[in-house]
């Protein structure tokens, strides 16, 4: 029995705890490492985790307090998980209670004793006596029905809630047991389809890859069946006994992906989305730990299920955003699920159709295996490019003359047609025609945009909503206009221009309740000639067999973007949204309007494609340093004052400039500290400080430094501030 605990606790800070452990007993169990605790922190109680045990402390002793009881018998987290915990909290430098709480779900992060209810009971052979306890007298003959042992599932037929049976469990007339893993087994419900040659080659090879990790890009055109592979990857995996991981950037959007799955096989297949309430999720997580799911299908944090028997992962659509996570920890959900594939010896398939520059410098590497599908699958074509230079164009509803005539032969023909503009509501702004005032959000320095249904400005960066203005509140002029085109405007639009077409508009607004987008698509996959309008959330993976045009409305808004990664991710979704149309046997076109018709990144993508582009994308990111070349961190600071988050930075800047750092800081470019893209958002003043190394290893120590040397000053807990590695977005 050790003397000390370590504990950890989600209370963002860097630190260690110390509490006495109970004391031995046959009720309680001896403490290991990862158990979860119940202790008086301060005022309040909370959850805490072991992570340490000592015989000897450097505080003293008689200050010590015990910690309250223990919340399990067992450590929750499996060993593979824990680690992974512990890699993370120290890679992105995030206090390493709040990383590991992360991995649990919410409910098992409360200071109460384990709600795991996923037992099995087994019923003693007894006959005891109940005097005049009717109702246990009843509930005991009840269980009798269910003897001699049962599960929660049963339970719940008869009706009984497990705390009845507690009174049982303390006379040990019942005792519970974890259920035991069940075994995997295939079952597929469909036959494969044949595939093509291309295909065929990376399903073999993850084939033989097995019990050992290796990992594999997929570089496949849309349409061009990454899916069938997956499918068929999975299908080997299931035979042999082991369980999958799919990591998709957001299950609402692509229904049809678990439509497939539940097509394909019989077994068991565990959706993790974000419409889960936290007990459906505490209970997912269950029933992923104890192997009741083969499948297990989830967005960024489903890469924390835990999943015994794991043999492969697959993330699909690896280059998108929503595999990082924006705030707190703030992890990349590919570059932990490699971690993990890693640990576990496992091969991890990552799938694009634009991958990632930080995929592609992995397969120049050498890292990974690169697998080209050139072909689009099953007979449908590549689509073709169109680009309408808009200078000297009439347009309508954004739509020049052009475009507006290739969208009436399509629908003439019966086809669908998809256009997309990525800005939802009515109008970007609202603009004062005698002055020039734009509607200003009163938090943030951005503009707010008019919406019309229901009407409104409503700010998108903090979410500020107020009634429209009847005239300018700095000139008291009426003459007030809608500036730019919102998606709401354009289907106003649309349907005048084609007053016969059904128009579908699918964004944030249209999607907000729970099964929209399924009656949308369902409509649109049902139905005739029609519109779809909408914002990037249709050049999600959707697979629209009728769509033959598919058109990007203004391709500017990203083309001039002060983030070094704009060009890439205006290339995906060029290349997403072209990938929409023609996906069956009817060729499709992919039109792309802009003022730049001729800008050199627009003209390599038409002309040589994706891959052509992030290759001169990735020479062009070497030459400055930048990710996925070199390494970048990011420091944010906000306050309400302006002067505060500077002034931290700066000092932290000073930090970085000292001398007993230098040989961390050689060949160090640091830039900053400067105002984030948007100085000031939701009433806070934001700084940013940003440091780029060549050298990974170099850079996190450095980091490591600078955060203990920021929690020890004072200045820094009166300033929110926050450390992004690897950041995805510079503001
Ligand atoms: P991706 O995931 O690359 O977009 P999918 O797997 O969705 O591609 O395939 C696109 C279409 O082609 C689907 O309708 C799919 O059923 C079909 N398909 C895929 N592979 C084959 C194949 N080998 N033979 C015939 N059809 C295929
Ligand atoms: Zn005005
Ligand atoms: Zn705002």
């Amino acid at each position: 029995m050790p003397k000390y605990l370590h504990i950890v606790l989600a209370t963002g800070l860097r630190q260690e705890f110390t509490y006495l452990p109970l004391t031995a007993s046959d009720s309680v169990p001896a403490p290991t490492i990862g158990l979860r605790v119940r202790v008086a922190f301060g005022r309040s109680e909370r959850v805490g985790l072991i992570v340490g045990m000592s015989d000897a402390t450097t505080f003293d002793a008689n200050k010590i307090k015990p910690v309250i009881d223990y919340l399990d018998s067992t450590n929750l987290l499996p060993p593979a998980l824990w680690q992974l915990g512990l890699w993370a909290a120290e890679y992105y430098q995030y206090p390493l209670g709040d990383a590991l709480m992360h991995l649990l779900p919410a409910k098992l992060r409360q200071a109460k004793p384990n709600q795991l209810v996923q037992l099995n009971w087994t019923l003693a052979d007894i006959d005891p006596d109940f005097g005049r306890a009717h109702k246990q007298q009843a509930l005991w003959q009840q269980l009798q029905g269910l003897a001699p042992a049962f599960n929660l599932d049963q339970l719940k037929k008869q009706n009984i809630k497990p705390s009845q049976l507690k009174p049982f469990i303390e006379k040990q007339w019942l005792s519970t047991s974890q259920p035991q893993p069940q075994t995997v087994r295939l079952q597929l419900s469909q036959q494969p389809l044949d595939l093509n040659a291309e295909q065929a080659a990376v399903v073999a090879h993850l084939a033989s890859a097995h019990h050992s990790f290796s990992c594999h890009l997929i570089n496949g055109v849309t349409g061009s069946g990454k899916t069938e592979v997956y499918l068929q990857a999975m299908a080997d995996v299931l035979e042999k006994g082991q369980r999958i991981l799919l990591l998709v950037p957001e299950i609402g959007l692509t229904p049809q992906l678990l439509q497939r799955l539940e097509a394909r096989f019989n077994n068991r297949v565990l959706a993790l989305h974000s419409g889960l309430t936290e007990h459906q999720r505490l209970n997912a997580w269950q029933q992923a730990n104890l192997g009741q799911a083969d499948i297990i299908i989830g967005t960024r944090s489903a890469l924390f299920t835990p999943i015994p028997k794991l043999g492969l992962i697959i993330i699909d659509e690896e280059h998108d955003q929503a595999y990082k996570q924006q705030e707190g920890f703030r992890y990349h959900g590919r570059d932990l699920a490699i971690k993990r594939a890693a640990d576990a010896h496992i091969p991890i398939v990552l799938g694009s159709a634009t991958p990632s520059l930080e995929s592609l410098a992995n397969v120049s590497r050498g890292r990974f295996q690169q697998w080209l599908l050139t072909q689009r699958a099953g007979g449908a074509s590549n689509q073709r490019y169109e680009v309408i230079d808009l200078r000297n164009q009439p347009q309508q509803a954004g739509i020049s003359q052009q475009l507006k005539d290739m969208v009436g032969i399509q629908l003439e023909l019966g086809h669908q047609v998809l256009l997309m503009l990525n800005r939802r509501g009515f109008a970007p702004s609202l603009q004062c025609q005698s002055c020039g005032q734009t509607a200003q959000c009163p938090a943030c320095d951005a503009n707010m945009t008019l919406h019309r249904r229901p009407p409104r400005l409503h700010c998108h960066h903090c979410e500020h909503q107020q009634p429209v203005y009847l005239h300018c509140p700095q000139c008291n002029s009426h003459q007030l206009k809608p500036l730019g085109q919102g998606t709401e405007r354009t289907e106003e639009q649309l349907q005048s221009l084609f007053p016969n077409t059904p128009v579908y508009r699918i964004d944030r607004d249209t999607t907000r309740n729970k099964g929209s987008l399924e009656t949308m698509l369902a409509q649109v996959h049902a139905g005739g000639p029609c519109l779809l309008l909408g914002t990037q959330m249709l050049a999600k993976g959707h697979h629209f067999p009728k769509v033959t045009l598919a058109a990007i409305l203004d391709a500017d808004a990203s083309l001039f973007s002060s983030d070094f990664r704009g060009p890439e991710k205006l290339a995906q979704l060029l290349v997403q949204t072209a990938g929409r149309a023609g996906r069956e046997n009817i060729p499709g076109t992919a039109v792309i309007q802009t003022y730049q018709a001729d800008h050199p990144t627009i003209d390599l993508l038409v002309t040589k494609g994706y891959n052509a582009f992030a290759q001169q994308e990735l020479a062009s990111r070497q030459q400055s340093g930048l990710p996925p070349l070199g390494h970048m961190a990011l420091f944010h600071a906000q306050a309400k004052d302006a002067n505060h988050a500077f002034t931290l930075l700066h000092w932290l800047a000073q930090q970085v400039q000292d001398p007993t750092l230098a040989h961390l800081t050689r060949s160090l470019l640091m830039f900053g500290p400067m105002p984030a893209f948007m100085a000031r958002r939701a009433h806070f003043y934001r700084a940013q400080l940003q440091l780029q190394h060549p050298n990974r290893k170099r850079l996190q120590q450095l980091l490591q430094q600078l955060c203990a040397r920021l929690d020890q000053h004072p200045g820094a807990r009166k300033i929110r501030w926050s450390l992004d590695i690897d950041p995805q977005e510079l503001g």
